[in-house]
């Protein structure tokens, strides 16, 4: 491919060695090549040309318009000077804001004069205005080259726009195309691209940065998908005929007696239909040589945990050691608690270990699970950690796996020689091609059925106004013996905002529900673990009839006469997220109450999950409308799921259909050539290196 690609972007005309460490540190970009392969988040069309009158207040989209200066004025000193210029045109007028490079900026602005103004528009007392808005005197706009009009807007962060805002941006990529894009070579062999029907490179990483016209901006992003989609398909798809190839999976050959004994005398209940066939595919990958590598995705409720049991028993019958990571604190202890209870009277031993095991608890698990004592280990992210060391273990079960990044995954897979049999489970439902595409090479289960017995939860909505009504319907449900949640949206553990919230309602809330009859309990994850323990153990005895807390229980929590599930400010929670926290009741045989609170104003996004969240209980479903609401752009929620791979463009949840096709590109080169070794194959090669994830990384090891 040339060098291009990884000449420093210190070179390029307009960065120079400040702007270089900032792009570097703000965006990752330190080399020609990374500046290329930053494209644009969106295209705007700069040939409209508003009148101030029409400009409405969308915060989001850029607008530009056309408008004679009427007159200037300052106001404030020092940090907080500010200068402002009005314009104004037949409609209406609007001021245009400078807080930084106000010397630049005055002497380019002359009143009387006209000019093109660019920015994002926003209202301040009623007043139309743009806070550092591009600003250029009509002439001078009107005597540029007319281009197709489509202008790339980039992403960046807020120290980095500051002194390189859209404009700046745009020309320093025009600058790094001027030393680059001669020297473009081709990443795919030409009858794949003949096949295919894909741009060149070149063509596309031009257009998709100055597109001549909307149908070559569409071609550029289709063969950038596709190159990007190629390049992790054939590391997933090498990976897995290495896996394959190397023929050292543990063999659990024998049924025996701890899982023949749970199996007749201790299972609670007859397993579902959707159960056996998992425990049955799980008992086939464990017997063919092959190391497992499997996806179980079941909806919340659907029994994952007795399955994961079940696999880990045949494990501990075959000689060998099992453990499970669980995302959180409470969800590794209430999974030791049930394994534990389930686990009563057979001769199996089971530990835990997390970040809060004091001393005792500690030793105990380290040195049971290298002495080969402990059977099942169950824990946190602390498993992770290289002082955990098994005697032989022989299967990883990862609970929730969403919730783990990638590389935290991949260290379990050191703890052995050999590597052990993984088990991932989820209640995020995706299509199979696209779990290979976020997670690497595995296999996928489903559990498409839920416990018999269950009624759906009944889901409603209300505003902050029927709050009386909501507290009176949580009385007569208490009044019934039933419990309930009640929680509050937690963005990030830090926010103390939130906090607040969260803590004005446990006030509030122990008022409306004072003791004695009432105990209400708050767990959040700024409490000490032996406290939250505490709460949650109060909780789940029945002691406590209200439990007030952030999303710490959003997953696996298992509370079966919970009944009632109140979000608070649920607007501000995403599908995935409200599905999961509903999923907490309707456990038991009683009628479950999903109850979401919201203000009287909601965006339109907010409305349609609030009212898809009443109309289904399907995860399924609801994990479709997630995607369309979310649609494209939103690469934020696929790596919150832990996303493998890097994807810079491509969206494997609305790129299926490329996804796919890439996926019989790359078997067939591998299929042809598994070095990619062949001369025409050295761009292939080198697409496959940089695709191949973060470097410490074997990607092997991904699940
Ligand atoms: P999840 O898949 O969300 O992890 P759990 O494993 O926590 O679900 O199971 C949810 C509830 O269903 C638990 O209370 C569990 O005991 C119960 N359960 C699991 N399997 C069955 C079954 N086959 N029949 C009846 N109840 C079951
Ligand atoms: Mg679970």
């Amino acid at each position: 491919m040339g060098n291009w690609y990884t000449d420093d972007v210190k070179y390029i005309a307009g960065v120079g060695e400040a702007r270089a460490k900032l792009l570097d540190k703000e965006l990752g970009i330190a080399t020609v090549g990374d500046l290329l392969y930053h494209f644009p988040f969106r295209y705007i069309d700069r040939t409209k040309i508003y009148r101030i009158a029409e400009i409405g207040a969308s915060g989001q989209t850029l607008v530009q318009f056309r408008g004679r200066v009427t007159g200037v004025a300052y106001a404030g000193a020092g940090r907080k000077r500010r200068f402002t210029a009005y314009v104004a045109d037949a409609t209406g007028q609007a001021e245009l804001v400078w807080f930084q490079g106000i010397k630049w900026i005055e002497k380019r602005i002359e009143v009387g004069r006209e000019y093109l103004v660019f920015g994002r528009p926003s209202f301040f007392r009623n007043e139309l205005s743009l806070v550092h808005p591009e600003v250029e005197t009509v002439e001078k706009a009107l005597s540029r080259r007319a281009e197709s009009g489509l202008q790339g807007i980039y992403s960046s962060t807020e120290r980095l726009s500051s002194v390189l805002g859209t404009k700046g941006f745009h020309t320093i990529v025009s600058n790094a195309w001027r030393i680059a894009g001669e020297r473009i070579g081709e990443t795919l062999p030409p009858e794949m691209r003949r096949q295919y029907g894909l741009a060149t490179l070149r063509e596309a990483l031009y257009n998709i940065h100055f597109p001549q016209s909307p149908e070559a901006l569409r071609q550029a992003q289709y063969r950038l998908k596709f190159e990007e989609l190629l390049g992790v398909q054939l590391n997933v798809m090498a990976r897995r005929s290495e896996r394959l190839a190397r023929n050292d999976g543990f063999y659990f050959a024998r049924v025996g007696e701890s899982f023949n004994t749970f199996y007749r005398e201790k299972l609670p209940f007859p397993l579902t239909g959707a159960q056996k066939r998992v425990v049955r595919e799980i008992r086939q990958d464990t017997v063919t040589g092959y190391q497992m590598n499997r996806l179980l995705q079941g909806d919340v409720g659907s029994g994952k945990t007795l399955v994961a049991l079940l696999s880990m028993l045949l494990a501990v019958d075959n000689g060998f050691q099992a453990c499970m990571m669980a995302p959180t604190e409470i969800l590794a202890r209430q999974h030791y608690a049930t394994l534990t209870r389930l686990l009563d009277g057979l001769s199996v031993r089971v530990a835990i270990l997390t970040g809060a095991s004091k001393a005792r608890e500690r030793r105990a698990a380290l040195e049971g699970v290298a002495s080969g004592e402990v059977q099942l280990l169950v824990g946190t992210h602390a498993l992770i950690e290289d002082r955990v060391r098994f005697a032989n273990l022989g299967l990883v079960v990862i609970d929730e796996q969403h919730r783990f990044g990638v590389e935290q995954r991949a260290r379990m897979w050191t703890k052995n020689e050999q590597p052990p049999h993984v088990l991932v489970m989820t209640a995020t439902p995706i299509p199979r091609t696209l779990a290979m595409t976020l997670y690497g090479d595995l296999d996928v289960s489903v559990i498409d059925e839920l416990p018999p017995g269950r009624r759906p939860v009944r889901t409603v909505h209300y505003t902050d106004a029927a709050r009386l009504r909501v507290w009176g319907f949580l009385r007569q449900e208490i009044a019934r013996g039933r419990q309930a949640y009640v929680v509050y949206p937690l963005i990030e553990e830090s926010e103390s905002m939130d906090y607040k919230d969260l803590q004005d309602g446990y006030e509030a809330i122990s008022r409306d529900f004072p003791l004695p009859e009432y105990v209400v309990e708050v767990v959040h994850g700024r409490m000490k673990p032996e406290d939250k323990e505490a709460a949650m153990r109060r909780f789940k005895s029945g002691e406590a009839q209200i439990l007030v807390s952030t999303t710490v229980i959003e997953v696996g929590v298992d509370v079966p006469n919970a009944t009632v599930m109140v979000i608070e400010s649920a607007e501000r929670f995403g599908l995935s997220q409200l599905h999961q926290l509903r999923g907490r009741v309707g456990r038991g045989a009683e009628q479950s109450y999903c109850i979401l609170m919201s203000g009287e104003k909601l965006s339109k996004e907010a409305r349609a999950r609030l009212d898809a969240m009443c109309q289904t209980n399907d995860g399924f479903r609801l994990a479709e409308l997630d995607l369309k609401l979310r649609g494209a752009g939103d690469i934020a929620g696929t790596q919150q799921s832990g996303m493998a791979f890097d994807l810079k463009i491509a969206n494997p949840t609305l790129d299926v259909q490329i996804l796919q096709l890439t996926r019989d590109a790359a078997g067939g080169v591998l299929a042809a050539d598994a070095a990619l070794a062949a001369p025409e194959h050295a761009g292939l090669r080198e697409l496959k290196r940089r695709y191949s994830g973060e470097k410490s990384i074997d990607f092997s090891m991904i699940s």
